[in-house]
């Protein structure tokens, strides 16, 4: 089977996502790319992912045209293509209908930074796109619109999450911290009269990201 190992890949996020509730029914997709060939192993539409094998993955290639498979292709394929032609570092893509990022889809332009954890993670604000028709490539077009050199994770206006990373690890880390993020956002709202939250300075975003992904955690040499 083409690609066997990325289309194991994509079975086993879409399970992990579902237990970890970032995902439910047949809402959301993924994707990752091969390095080598360029081609995308991207989830099959409409299934469930608890019934989704191996086979049931779709290969496409950067146009998203069908390479191998005999399932249909996720109906967000121009979404998925569109963001790994933009960004060339981006390998892995999860999208998900969280539900707190969704609600922030439906009432504001951007989730503000707001836990040192997301910022640490996935930068400053998070833009919400305007509303893109899904399925098409203007659903793509309105993600492009809002994305720079490294956009870590897109809020779907009226619809939901879509993150990004070098592995499905960390596109569904990313996904997971900008949830809980949505859900503090929220509550804090709600706790808060309505009125926006404390955020963390935007002026040290930068430097605090900086020391993250250069000192975090066990050094491979000590463990
Ligand atoms: P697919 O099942 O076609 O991937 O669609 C799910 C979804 O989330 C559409 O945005
Ligand atoms: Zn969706």
């Amino acid at each position: 089977m083409l690609l066997e190992g990325l289309r194991r890949q994509v079975v086993e996020v879409g399970l992990d996502a579902l237990e970890r509730g970032v995902v439910h029914g047949t809402a959301g997709n993924m994707s990752i790319r091969d390095e080598e060939s360029g081609l995308i192993a991207i989830s099959p539409s409409g299934m469930p992912y608890a019934i989704v094998a191996p086979a049931d993955v779709v290969i496409v290639n950067d146009r998203g045209e069908i390479i191998d498979g005999k399932r249909k292709p996720s109906s967000e394929t121009p979404l998925h293509t569109m963001v790994m032609r933009a960004r060339p570092d981006i390998r892995a893509i999860v999208h998900t209908h969280s539900h707190y990022s969704t609600v922030v889809s439906c009432i504001r332009p951007a989730l503000p930074p707001l836990l040192t954890e997301t910022c640490l993670v996935a930068g400053d604000a998070i833009p919400v796109t305007r509303y893109g028709l899904t399925g098409t490539d203007d659903f793509g077009q309105s993600v492009i619109e809002v994305l720079n050199a490294d956009t870590r994770a897109v809020i779907l206006k009226n619809h939901g999450l879509i993150c990004f990373g070098r592995s499905f690890a960390d596109a569904l880390g990313v996904a997971e911290v900008v949830e809980e993020e949505a859900k503090v956002y929220v509550h804090a709202l709600a706790a808060n009269g309505g009125r926006e939250p404390d955020l963390v300075p935007a002026a040290l975003i930068p430097e605090m990201r900086e020391r993250f992904l250069a000192n975090y955690g066990q050094s491979p040499a000590k463990t």
